[in-house]
């Protein structure tokens, strides 16, 4: 691991499941200065700008602000660590380095909603990390800060770990809320938001690890502390899962809104064997395409977005020179062929579909017609499915067509 920045990590003092020594690193202070004041949480997270780390980059108080302001009776704080998708691995290192500071954050979340049910997710695909938020728990039981927070709350908390279906499809919100009811993790429409009917019909909020880890420094430093961490109008520090093509893969910390550049060619020691950067897939197979055009990037949401892009939840797979875009979409939408549940026919048909045309064309079968299937796809499966599984297939298709066109038609049988 290499950073310019740990904050996040903790400076490198990552303790594994053993309270006394986050609390000897100044653990539970956080949690110490949202019980003195909680009524006052929400506007320091909003003040902090901290932002959903599990794709959407949605402003964090404004998903707790609602379950705040729903009565009392059983709300519920779900620490999403269901992390599956292919090149993002850091959630999975917080929870086996770090979940004291995980949950932490999530009973900081807890005393600003006034939630009495802490559910920490966790993929059991990753034992070690179920392994040491299992001993984690159990040791916050006996904290009295556990039980001052219970005297806020007006009544007892429940604070508990479930393991997720492992699948894909189970990181979605409505499948975590269906899985912490001990249901098939089927994705169901929203509206109704969590907010307003989550587990069992309660007020629910769903959030990634990564985005509660954050959350007992902007309490124990201050909103401005951590803003300062970012870089330009990007706030505090992210978590970049870096792979492929790249000399040094790994997990990186560092300042919101890096660049592309600093990060692929400084931290991550640039190319293997001197070879050329082509591109890298932002935020993992669901999203999209950046370019040697765009290695002066800031790799914070807002800046990526004016890309045509996301920062997804900061996974970065490199490709270089020679490698295939083409095929390499055809991998990232069997995945989602195989991880639809079935519900939508325009889902399970369309990613299948999608997988069949990009297949012909990589393997040199292809002709016009299946090209141009390819693009109609793209304009009419949007949209048509209960979550947005099918929406991921199609953008990094889409993109990939935006960006690398020619290599598609450069494969078509003449
Ligand atoms: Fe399932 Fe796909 Fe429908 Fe999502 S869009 S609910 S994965 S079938």
């Amino acid at each position: 691991m290499d950073s310019v920045n740990q904050v996040l990590l903790n400076e490198h003092i990552l303790v594994g499941a053993d309270l006394e020594a986050w609390l000897a690193q100044g653990g539970g202070e956080g949690l110490a200065a949202a019980l003195r004041d909680p009524g006052a949480i929400l506007a320091v997270i909003e003040q902090a700008d901290l932002r959903g780390m599990g794709g959407a980059g949605f402003a964090t108080h404004r998903k707790w602000a609602p379950v705040a302001a729903a009565p009392d009776g059983d709300k519920y704080i779900i620490c999403n660590g269901n992390e599956d998708e292919p090149g993002t691995f850091k959630d999975r290192f917080l929870l086996e380095h770090t979940p004291h500071q995980v949950i932490e954050g999530a009973l900081i979340a807890a005393a600003a909603t006034r939630a009495n049910h802490v559910v920490l997710y966790v993929n059991p695909h990753q034992p070690l990390a179920l392994a040491m938020v299992r001993k984690a728990v159990e040791q916050w039981h006996a904290h009295p800060q556990f039980a001052e927070l219970a005297q806020w709350v007006g009544g007892p908390v429940s604070l508990s770990v479930v393991p997720s279906s492992g699948l894909y499809i189970g990181g979605e919100e409505t499948a975590v809320i269906a899985s912490v009811e001990g249901g098939f993790p089927f994705p169901r429409r929203k509206p109704p938001f969590p907010a307003q009917h989550g587990v069992h019909g309660a007020p629910t909020v769903v959030n990634n690890t990564e985005t509660l880890a954050h959350v007992p420094g902007i309490l124990r430093h201050g909103a401005q502390w951590y803003r300062d961490l970012g870089l330009g109008n990007a706030a505090g520090t992210k978590l970049y899962s870096l792979s492929g093509d790249v000399l040094r893969p790994g997990l990186y910390e560092l300042p919101m809104g890096t660049s592309l550049e600093t990060l692929v060619f400084r931290h991550g020691g640039g190319m293997l064997q001197g070879k050329e950067f082509k591109a890298v897939f932002t935020g993992g197979p669901s999203n999209t395409l950046l370019t040697k055009r765009d290695l002066d990037v800031a790799l914070d949401f807002d800046s990526v977005r004016q890309r045509r892009s996301r920062l997804g939840t900061g996974a970065m797979i490199v490709v270089s020179e020679g490698t295939s875009i083409v095929r390499k979409v055809a991998e990232y939408v069997s995945f989602f062929a195989q991880g639809s549940c079935g519900q939508c026919p325009p889902c399970k048909g369309g990613t299948f579909q999608l997988m069949r045309l990009l297949n012909r064309i990589d393997t040199g079968r292809g002709v016009r017609a299946d090209l141009e299937a390819l693009e109609n796809l793209c304009r009419i499966l949007p949209g048509s499915g209960r979550c947005g599984l099918i929406d991921g297939a199609v953008t990094v298709v889409d993109s990939s067509l935006h960006q690398f066109r020619e290599e598609y038609d450069a494969l078509l049988m003449a």
